[in-house]
């Protein structure tokens, strides 16, 4: 997009129009990129307002979903938290990268319909059009401050619809429980007792059959380690929602600012191959 042929036609353009012949980087990457998107029109005016029209006027606000990845985040099993190590500097190589290793469920990741089931689908082989979705987010953090094992049910659905209308086709239905606030606490987070086991919300088995039984959904989303509450042993809703073909995402942050809005949520997943899921940045534009 930034080749030299495209910048000499956008000054060739201008320069018949009698404006200045001269270009700024900055202007030319504004002009260049409408060009590209085959938005070029005859004044170059309108062309820079066109390209401002992507961000503006077609996203809105953006509310990042995603906590920082890095070492020391709460992770389902203790010791599955990433290890970056650096590999050169910009001060002694002249240029900077890092060497990550980490699990494919750690900080804000989604779960691939193959994390549960032998034939589902791996990260690699999703529709990308299930990863730009409607958001719904049901509000359960009232309930959620008063036990740390409350669950996302049928009748948190029904209340939600009632006020809303019925759950948009293709959507990602969150559940927002509070418990981001925890991230920076690792122990607060997993929230596990004496016996190990953890405490946190989650949907309920009912609600996620609900939603696969009488609505059409992309998949769902929480903002605690797992789909199913910390102390499940049974893990229903893993079972129920990823063989179906949809996808989860967990360890989501702010979903406290979607509740009550109309919002579309991206889920930028890289293709790991033959991923069973992995790290992802999840972003919701009002
Ligand atoms: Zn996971």
């Amino acid at each position: 997009m930034c080749s030299p042929k495209i910048m000499q036609l956008v000054n060739e353009k201008i320069r018949k129009q009698g404006q200045s012949n001269h270009v700024s980087r900055r202007n030319f990457l504004k002009v260049g990129a409408a060009a590209a998107a085959g938005l070029m029109v005859p004044h170059a005016a309108t062309t820079i307002k066109a390209s401002s029209l992507f961000r503006q006027d077609m996203m809105g606000e953006i509310v990042d979903l995603s906590h920082v990845f890095g070492a020391g985040i709460p992770t389902y099993s203790p010791g599955e938290d990433p290890v970056s190590e650096t590999v050169v500097t910009v001060e002694e190589n002249g240029f900077y990268i890092q060497k990550w290793t980490l699990f494919e469920h750690a900080g804000t990741h989604m779960d691939a319909p193959a994390h549960f089931a032998a034939d589902g689908e791996t990260v690699d082989n999703l529709d990308p059009s299930q990863f730009l979705a409607p958001a719904v987010v049901i509000d359960i953090s009232a309930k959620a401050a008063e036990d740390d094992d409350a669950m996302l049910t049928v009748e948190d659905i029904e209340a939600w619809e009632a006020e809303n209308g019925e759950i948009p086709a293709g959507a990602l239905v969150c559940m927002y429980s509070g418990w981001d606030e925890r991230w920076s606490d690792m122990e607060a987070f997993r929230n596990a007792d004496a016996d190990g086991v953890q405490h946190y919300p989650g949907f309920g088995g009912d609600a996620a059959n609900f939603l696969l039984e009488n609505r059409d959904i992309v998949g769902i989303g929480v903002d605690t380690l797992s789909l199913d509450i910390g102390a499940s042993t049974t893990f229903d809703v893993h079972l129920s929602v990823l063989p179906a073909g949809k996808y989860g995402l967990e360890n989501l942050a702010n979903l406290g600012q979607l509740v009550g809005q109309s919002a579309t949520v991206m889920v930028g997943i890289p293709r790991y191959e033959a991923g069973s899921g992995g790290p992802c940045r999840v972003l919701a534009m009002m």
